[in-house]
């Protein structure tokens, strides 16, 4: 099976490698170099174009954005010039479910399976290959992907049809930005209270208030003041919008999720684009007057 992967970032690198130790694979990036890069680390072949990436079985991208996806499709060069009928497809992007339904509708036209895949187990988890996969689409396509996403994904869970995965994903990370925003102004101040941070988070994870975020993402990243750069602001803030998006049109209040929108969008105007999703904790810190470290 010749699978097409288009989208080296930070999570597609270390998705794509395990591909490419699997079987053929073809990689297409943006910035052409990453491709290079990838190929000489990584084995594969370089396509030239999208259409050139999307010509195999199996097509996988893995952008910023389902727009970023949407604009691959068409031209010359674009993904529907060289897919073939009876293609699988498979968006790895956390997307925005209506816009998944629109590109799968696109294509259906050509006999082509869709299916929205997100993932999450962050850049770790990709590199380990074990990623929660959310796959929205048909039973039949989801049996398709299954095998093919199992190369990455540990977890990978049918549910629902196409935009379904893309919904999850964005309520997942919706949770994640309430829980980073509310433990850093926590913690924060706990520590002008005269807690020390450790002791603090030795406390709420052994209690009720514990999260991903107290038990892993703080004490690894933000205590020992390594703030690694794996997620960008700008891709969280993009998933707390989509989720907003799904309560309005379902109709159901959010103003815990709006206020998270309006914290993380404000965070991302006062940094810079390739601010980290933890960097909102250091904006904290700066307004406090204190660190959380320990
Ligand atoms: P990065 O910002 O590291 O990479 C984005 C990728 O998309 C790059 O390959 C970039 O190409 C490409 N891209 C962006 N815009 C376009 C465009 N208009 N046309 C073509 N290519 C484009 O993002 P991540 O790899 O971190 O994230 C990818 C997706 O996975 C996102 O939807 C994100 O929300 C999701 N995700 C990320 C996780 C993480 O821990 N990083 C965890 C779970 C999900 P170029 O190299 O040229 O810029």
């Amino acid at each position: 099976m010749h699978i097409g992967f288009l989208g080296l970032g930070a999570i597609g690198t270390p998705m794509a490698a395990h591909l490419a130790r699997r079987g053929p694979l073809t990689v297409w990036n943006r910035t052409a170099a990453r491709a290079a890069e990838f190929v000489a680390r990584h084995g594969g072949a370089a396509a030239a174009s999208p259409r050139e990436a999307a010509a195999g079985d199996v097509v996988i991208t893995c952008l910023s954005t389902s727009a970023d996806v949407a604009g691959l499709l068409d031209g010359p060069d674009g993904i529907l010039a060289g897919i073939r009928p009876g293609a699988l497809f498979l968006d790895c992007t956390s997307g925005d479910p209506a816009a998944s339904r629109r590109i799968a509708a696109r294509l259906d036209e050509r006999g082509v399976a869709f299916a929205d895949a997100p993932v999450s187990g962050g850049t770790n988890g990709a590199e380990a290959g074990t990623l929660t996969v959310m796959v929205g689409g048909s039973a039949e396509t989801f049996a398709r992907a299954r095998p093919v996403l199992s190369a990455f994904g540990e977890r990978i869970e049918h549910v629902g049809p196409v935009g379904a995965g893309d919904a999850l994903k964005a309520v997942n990370n919706a949770l994640l930005a309430v829980n980073i925003l509310a433990v850093g102004e926590g913690l924060a101040a706990l520590v002008k209270a005269g807690v020390a941070p450790r002791t603090a988070l030795g406390v709420v994870n052994a209690s009720s208030g514990r999260s991903f975020v107290s038990e892993v993402l703080v004490p690894e990243r933000v205590l020992t003041g390594a703030w690694p750069r794996t997620f960008r602001l700008a891709l969280l803030d993009k998933d707390v919008a989509i989720a907003t998006d799904l309560l309005t049109e379902t109709g159901v209040p959010g103003p815990v999720l709006e206020l998270a929108r309006s914290l993380l969008h404000a965070a991302r105007a006062r940094l810079d684009e390739a601010a980290d999703y933890l960097d909102p904790i250091r904006l904290t810190e700066r307004q406090a007057g204190v660190e959380i470290r320990g």
